[in-house]
């Protein structure tokens, strides 16, 4: 218990501001809690993609983001690592209910971000859920109250937020929205207002997009604060 305040306090102090690790390559360079190293290896992951290299340096260090980055270049790790450590530097625990959320256009997508959290986070105590509808809304409901982290597509997370008495959101102290401009696409645009309309504002918030359409800026334009933009155009 002592050893890990002493990490937390050392990790808090590294990730005050993006330091020489900003150059960092291998996960193993990032100032990361020892609980997420071993997830990260464990899992297999060694070397960090491009925009895992840009960003992760700058969301550690409690930094809103703007990231572009197309499919396949690994962003779900570009948000899950900050999500963790966010929680984990914060010392939260199963107690303090919900204090992260991630935002994903569809099931499927919501599904693949919670296995990779589960498995990046496996040494972490925190709870995690999948609120995507599918099941029964008062399933979902007693689940709802336990989670620490959820993933979560819009429409059923704004149903809950409307409709869920109790389901608390006002301490979440990172946001996600994956893929932004597929939300965006199919139609999510009022959703995302009303549900940033429920979040607090001193939070930090992620956002992810493989493109930057003007609807994406909007969207960017309400829910960061002075954001860094990192994106990635590979080479072919
Ligand atoms: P995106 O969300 O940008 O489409 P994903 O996060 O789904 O990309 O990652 C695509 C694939 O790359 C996944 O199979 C993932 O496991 C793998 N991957 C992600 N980051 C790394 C890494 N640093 N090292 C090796 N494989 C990785
Ligand atoms: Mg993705």
């Amino acid at each position: 218990r002592d050893a890990e305040l002493n990490e937390i306090n050392q990790l808090k102090e590294k990730t005050k501001a993006p330091g020489e690790f900003q150059n960092a390559s291998l996960f193993s360079d990032l100032p990361l809690s020892n609980r997420t190293k071993m997830g990260l290896k464990k899992a297999g992951y060694k070397k960090m993609t491009e925009i895992q290299q840009q960003s992760l340096p700058l969301s550690l260090c409690s930094r809103d983001i703007l990231g572009a980055a197309k499919t396949g270049s690994g962003k779900t790790l570009a948000f899950i690592i900050p999500v963790v450590e966010k929680l984990y530097k914060e010392c939260w625990t199963p107690l303090d209910g919900l204090g992260a959320l991630l935002i994903s256009p569809t099931r499927e997508l919501a599904i693949q971000i919670f296995e990779v959290l589960k498995k990046v986070g496996e040494f972490h105590g925190f709870s995690a859920g999948l609120v995507i509808g599918g099941k029964s809304l008062e399933e979902e409901k007693k689940r709802i109250f336990r989670m620490n982290i959820l993933v979560a597509t819009p429409g059923r997370l704004l149903q809950h937020l409307d409709q869920t008495v109790g389901f608390d959101v006002s301490h979440v102290q990172i946001l996600v929205l994956d893929e932004a401009d597929r939300c965006l696409d199919m139609g999510f645009s009022k959703t995302l207002n009303a549900i940033l309309g429920h979040l607090p504002t001193e939070r930090q918030t992620l956002l992810f997009s493989a493109t930057q359409t003007k609807s994406v800026k909007d969207l960017a334009r309400l829910s960061l604060k002075k954001p860094e933009y990192v994106s990635v155009h590979e080479k072919s």
